[in-house]
């Protein structure tokens, strides 16, 4: 994975206490957790969801907000097709650029656009209880991951594919994620437009690769 510093300069990575970045053992059979994040979106999501469906394989969405809000029907969609959905903000806000308070009612307001649309589906009662958020950026202050972390699962990762980065190209892409997946692994993807062009080739291949390593794939 890349190197992110938070603004003292401090390596963050691993000083989130209480955050999720790797769930190694937590099932018996070798397994990976496809995360996608910044949809829903109607240039990448439908392709993504696809793609999973062909392979009877479920993935956890990490949505923003303020899509939500414009492409209910998709966010209802992942649902429906079994996957899980998480909270990402409602304007993808880093949190240590926003004061607390603004930054827990941009989140809560991601929340409640995703419970409403939720209310009428048929969901695993764990799923509404035990919530998940992902800071965008992978930013937020201490303070705010130890508030959060008292009301979500926060969720990291450990494989980061650049897939969002044209210039890094998807053959890199998809190298990366191969060698830096263990088991337990939790990946970043994005079914985001900017992300699409090297999603497109990647990810098929990278599910194809860790099929014949014999993972299998589950929801957070
Ligand atoms: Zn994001």
């Amino acid at each position: 994975m890349g190197l992110y510093f938070n603004h003292s300069g401090w390596l963050f990575s691993r000083f989130y206490s209480g955050a999720e970045w790797r769930l190694k053992g937590k099932e018996k059979e070798k397994t990976i957790y496809l995360t996608f994040d910044d949809g829903p979106v109607p240039q990448a999501t439908p392709f993504v969801l696809d793609l999973l469906a062909s392979y009877n394989i479920k993935a956890t969405f990490f949505c923003v907000g303020d899509n939500i809000k414009k492409y209910p029907e998709l966010y209802r969609r992942i649902l429906q097709e079994g996957h899980r959905t998480a909270n990402h903000t409602y304007n993808h806000l880093k949190g240590w650029a926003h004061a607390d308070d603004y930054y827990f009612a941009n989140i809560m307001a991601c929340e409640a656009m995703m419970e409403k649309l939720e209310e009428d589906l048929d969901i695993p009662k764990e799923w509404k209880e035990v919530r998940l958020f992902r800071p965008p950026y992978g930013k937020m202050k201490s303070a705010q991951c130890d508030y959060l972390k008292t009301i979500y699962r926060i969720i990291m990762w450990d494989v980061i594919t650049g897939d969002f980065d044209k210039i890094r190209g998807a053959e890199k892409c998809l190298r990366t994620a191969v060698k830096d997946s263990r088991d337990g692994s939790i990946i970043i993807f994005h079914d985001s437009l900017k992300a699409m062009d090297n999603l497109d080739y990647a990810l098929p291949k990278y599910i194809e690769e860790c099929l014949s390593k014999g993972y299998q794939f589950k929801t957070l």
